[in-house]
């Protein structure tokens, strides 16, 4: 990590990012502080970068071991950066004062379905309208979601319709390099599922559309891990990461009774560990509608800065995961409590 003087002159950060060039480095800089900080990017183990230090305008050289640095809060709050980061979408605060509430379908399945979805859940308090349109499933004969037909951007362009329509902004999946294009067409914030957490390419490529990225938690990884993997959407230079608990494999022989085990402990784990906002996504951690209140109640008690919950007029009839998705009437109930345990919470 180079520290410039607050003084030194944007060629002489130049000149430190040439010179990490040349050692095969890339580099991000952030002006965060009063003062720029140029982090290199890559393997440095082998390099030293020490002669950095006679370079004019470098005012310290440190040697940092996380292997996440760029979203690191203990590494900024040494720098004199004390801070949450906010990410914004439009009009909202993803870490700012209110917890944000994303809902709608797992899938979007038509127009008519979305449009209904987002002036229910809207009407119900949500501010941001989720559907993958790319579904990644396990199984080659279940149904993928219309991205996987020709009505691909339709759904897309649904999806943004029913946004627009409500005043909401939307989320939804990419599954592949192949979908970011056409999903940043459309989408205000990119979502990394699961189980393309580990998937360093795209998520290389999806923080180069400069796009907020919402990404997901894999079920098997701890939290070095996800945040390791967070930093390389940090590393193209686009901080805008809402990272989101999900659930990870459950322990033990017998029935766990969810579909993952909720870590709810990753919560102020994480924002100890970084400055980014973290949200939890209780449907996908419980798999069945009856635990997604109380999910969502602790998830707010916990800190978390929002929540992705699955929600439509008629689960019955939903081709995805309808088994966990509440109603609108739900989500609304569920919504005023969980500002409440917020507020209680900012409060103590
Ligand atoms: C989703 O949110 O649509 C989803 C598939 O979740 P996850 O990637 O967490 O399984
Ligand atoms: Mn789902």
């Amino acid at each position: 990590m180079i520290i410039m003087s607050v003084t030194a002159t944007k060629q002489q950060v130049d000149s430190v990012i040439k010179e990490l060039d040349k050692c095969g480095l890339d580099a991000v800089t952030t002006t965060s502080t009063n003062r720029a900080v140029v982090f290199p990017v890559g393997d440095e183990s082998h390099t030293d970068l020490s002669h950095l230090l006679s370079f004019p305008g470098v005012k310290e050289v440190m040697v940092v071991e996380a292997p996440y640095r760029l979203i690191n809060r203990e590494l900024h709050e040494r720098l004199g950066w004390h801070l949450d980061y906010k990410v914004r979408v439009r009009d909202l605060e993803f870490g700012g004062s209110k917890p944000i509430y994303i809902a709608g379908p797992c899938a979007v399945e038509s127009k008519f379905q979305i449009l209904r979805t987002a002036r229910a859940v809207k009407a119900a308090g949500a501010s941001v309208l989720r559907g993958g349109v790319f579904k990644p499933r396990t199984s080659v004969h279940a149904f993928q979601g219309l991205g996987n037909t020709g009505e691909a951007e339709e759904a897309l362009f649904w999806l943004r319709v029913a946004g627009d329509d409500t005043g909401m902004s939307v989320v939804s999946e990419v599954r592949g390099e192949s979908n970011v294009n056409l999903v940043a067409k459309y989408a205000d914030i990119l979502q990394i599922g699961s189980r393309n957490m580990y998937n360093q390419d795209l998520l290389t490529r999806v923080a180069k559309t400069g796009k907020p990225i919402l990404l997901k938690r894999h079920f098997g990884a701890s939290i070095e891990e996800f945040l390791s993997l967070a930093e390389y959407i940090a590393a193209q230079g686009n901080i805008n990461i809402i990272l989101c608990e999900r659930g990870v494999v459950p322990v033990g022989k017998g029935k766990s009774f969810t579909r993952y085990l909720l870590d709810i402990g990753a919560v102020p784990v994480i924002q100890k560990e970084t400055f980014l906002p973290v949200i939890v996504d209780p449907s996908h951690a419980a798999g069945r509608r009856d635990l997604i209140k109380s999910f969502s109640y602790a998830a707010i008690a916990a800190g978390a800065s929002g929540l992705m919950i699955e929600s439509c007029p008629s689960p019955a009839e939903a081709r995805v995961d309808g088994q966990q998705q509440i109603t609108p009437d739900e989500l609304k109930d569920l919504i005023i409590t969980c500002n409440g345990i917020s507020q209680d919470v900012r409060e103590v």
